[in-house]
């Protein structure tokens, strides 16, 4: 029989020791994390401190997430939860929904520019899924949106964790245009997480190439153009600025870097530009990571 006192100083010993074994045990996993052994784990280690000491613009919001484990590494944005128009951003998961319901077949489509309601002036000319997401051409998603609504999207909103939009709306309203579709700013960045974790299910491989091909030539060229040893996958929107001093549009941008096997995600919102040009300031960002 083990004597009371022993038993007690056990008890106590245990108490105090225990937490300081799951502290470090924690400590251990990030370092392990951070020491996987290829160069680019880098961005992990350096990403934070270059966003928390170099980037303290007030017009720009960010988010930054270990891609691997979906924490937030890193915030500045305020009211991150709270439901806010995010543009064309949401164009994947309207693309999905859309294959969903067509065999995971996506549509061609011959954008004439502005004449057939895109944002860009000149045509786009003929489009299919990937290049559509390259430069977020809204002909393009006009057409596939026309027989979406907001209760047809709401199995894939529901399952990426997206908030759902307005149940009465339709076309334009499902492409990211308006404010029928109010979306919390954290919930896009981990459906983005999401997204690439569902890679090998169907309809999406399509969705990534495209947004590998926009920061190469697209809206996310921004992105690609400042990136020197890596390559990125990237999404942009513009949507109608909801800050206080209010401007025309903000720009938002989500980039996954490394494209191939990402480790983080960088969400960010500049105020008062379109997508394509926040794309430059997320390049900057991401650039100075990777040095
Ligand atoms: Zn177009």
């Amino acid at each position: 029989m083990v004597p009371l006192r022993k038993l007690a100083t056990f008890l106590i010993l245990g108490m105090l020791v225990f937490p300081c074994l799951l502290g470090r045990a924690k400590v251990r996993s990030t370092a392990a994390q951070n020491s996987v052994p290829h160069a680019k784990s880098l961005f992990v280690q350096s990403a934070v401190q270059i966003l928390e000491h170099e980037f303290k613009e007030s017009g720009v919001s960010y988010l930054l997430f270990d891609a691997r484990t979906e924490d937030l590494l890193s915030s500045r944005w305020e009211d991150a939860a709270r439901p806010i128009p995010l543009g064309s951003l949401v164009k994947p998961f309207t693309a999905l929904a859309y294959a969903e319901a067509n065999e995971f077949q996506y549509p061609k489509h011959v954008c004439k520019g502005e004449e057939s309601g895109c944002w860009q002036v000149h045509p786009h000319g003929e489009l299919d899924i990937v290049s559509a997401i390259a430069v977020s051409c809204n002909s393009y998603f006009r057409a596939l949106a026309e027989k979406l609504s907001g209760e047809k999207l709401s199995p894939t909103t529901r399952r990426f964790g997206l908030e759902a939009p307005d149940l009465g709306i339709s076309g334009p309203g499902l492409m990211g245009l308006g404010d029928g579709w109010l979306i919390s700013p954290l919930h896009m960045a981990h459906a983005y997480l999401e997204l690439y974790r569902r890679r090998d299910q169907p309809g999406v491989r399509e969705l990534l190439a495209g947004m590998a091909r926009s920061a190469q030539q697209g809206t996310g060229a921004g992105v690609g153009r400042a990136l020197r040893h890596t390559d990125a996958l990237v999404k942009t929107g513009t949507a109608l600025c909801t800050h206080l001093h209010s401007a025309p549009a903000d720009g938002f941008v989500v980039a996954l870097v490394p494209a191939d096997q990402p480790e983080i995600l960088l969400m960010i919102r500049v105020h008062g530009v379109a997508g394509a040009k926040a794309s430059v300031t997320a390049g900057r960002m991401l650039s100075r990571m990777e040095e």
